[in-house]
């Protein structure tokens, strides 16, 4: 009926029931009634369109895909219970034990584990490669590879793979592109509209944005949304109501919160940049970020995450963090509260030194999810813990 994110996002709603509510209610239901017994039969033939059973579709989760698969501008889509849910079952349902997967280096570390120690015990093999650099991509790829994965900008490091490059690259070699764009939801970048065939999405982060829910969904091209359907139908990874129901409703907001989030995160990346404690500060938008030409051209804004490292070492960064009086030490990202945390030694611990180094995880780097509170505020809790470190 639209064509507007923003109308897309408030507008787009489960049908009214008789009660003539104005906002969804939350169906907890764990089954529906069918009319008879051919009425049964046909939906469970699938012939007939219809809620049978929350495991298979409920009309919060379908609410809250047929928003996504909007804004994502993808034709269907898979709730699932958490992001994990979706970055394993997004690659787990087109694979067969013997295939292959190309992933970019840089990526998730709960990501890591499923490709390095899950997919190896069914002879899944992974090879990775550096953004940026082409002819690893090339080496990279396999007579059996089926699919390609990638993260941009990537958790944490903040690197940027070029969505039309890539989404070529496996055009040419017949290859299935899934983005992670959780840091970006769909308000700042559309991984489809370069070509990706599967985007895959954390709810809790952004999506959810004010850190209540645990929640996860791959939107994308409709015959791989059909397998992936099946999978998790059948193995039942499912999004609750209640998840779904909190979700669909942040969406609402979520176009003036990426905004405010961007504009707060551009205003502190600009002022650690010329802070004489910082040794490094990243952010897409910051012109001294190695791909800046690439972040403006397929992202509308900077997004919420900021990455830093102080001068003094690891020492000095832990003393930075233990210095800050009200931002939250957590492992959480894209919440309204201002987050902060030290991947090395929680997100990405479970990386090697090495493999942490190659992908830009600092042993200091700290990254901050900056929040919805007054960018003064937020300045002066960073400008207070700088000083109070030094001592
Ligand atoms: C958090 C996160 C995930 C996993 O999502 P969960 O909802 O925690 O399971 C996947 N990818 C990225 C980039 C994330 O930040």
């Amino acid at each position: 009926m639209f064509d507007h994110f923003e109308t897309d996002a408030v507008r787009i709603q489960t049908p009214k029931t008789e009660q003539k509510e104005h906002s969804t209610p939350l169906f907890l239901t764990s089954s529906f009634l069918f009319d008879s017994a051919e009425d049964a039969r046909a939906i469970f033939a699938e012939e007939k369109q219809g809620n049978m059973y929350s495991r298979f579709s409920n009309p919060n989760t379908t609410e809250l895909i047929q928003k996504l698969a909007k804004l994502e501008k993808t034709e269907d889509g898979v709730p699932f219970a958490s992001g994990m849910a979706a970055v394993f079952n997004s690659m787990f349902a087109l694979l067969k034990s013997g295939d292959h997967i190309v992933a970019s280096r840089s990526l998730f570390g709960s990501t890591h584990q499923v490709l390095n120690l899950i997919f190896s015990r069914f002879q899944v093999g992974v090879s990775y490669a550096d953004i940026g650099n082409e002819k690893q991509w090339e080496e990279a790829v396999q007579p059996n590879t089926k699919l390609v994965y990638i993260e941009t900008p990537s958790n944490p490091a903040l690197d940027i793979i070029d969505l039309e490059w890539i989404s070529a690259f496996c055009k040419k070699r017949n290859l299935i592109l899934i983005v992670d764009n959780c840091f970006c939801t769909p308000y700042l970048q559309r991984p489809a509209e370069w070509g990706a065939d599967l985007v895959v999405h954390s709810g809790t982060k952004f999506l959810d944005g004010q850190g209540r829910v645990i929640a996860g969904a791959v939107l994308g091209r409709a015959d791989l949304i059909k397998e992936i359907r099946f999978i998790a139908r059948a193995t039942g990874p499912s999004l609750s109501p209640m998840n779904a129901w909190v979700i669909s409703k942040s969406l609402e907001t979520l176009s003036i919160r990426m905004e405010k989030h961007s504009e707060n995160a551009l205003k502190l990346a600009e002022f650690l940049e010329k802070h004489t404690e910082i040794e490094l500060v990243k952010y897409p938008f910051l012109p001294s970020h190695p791909q800046y030409a690439l972040a403006k051209k397929q992202m509308r804004l900077g997004g919420g995450i900021v990455t830093f490292v102080v001068k003094g070492g690891v020492e000095r960064g832990r003393k930075f963090l233990d210095a800050l009086k009200w931002f939250s030490l957590t492992a959480n990202l894209g919440d309204a509260r201002t987050t902060i945390t030290h991947p090395a030694s929680t997100t990405h611990a479970k990386m090697q030194e090495e493999e942490r180094l190659a992908v830009g995880i600092l042993p200091g780097l700290i990254r901050v999810s900056v929040g919805l509170e007054h960018i003064d505020d937020i300045i002066a809790e960073v400008d207070q813990a700088l000083a109070q470190s030094k001592k």
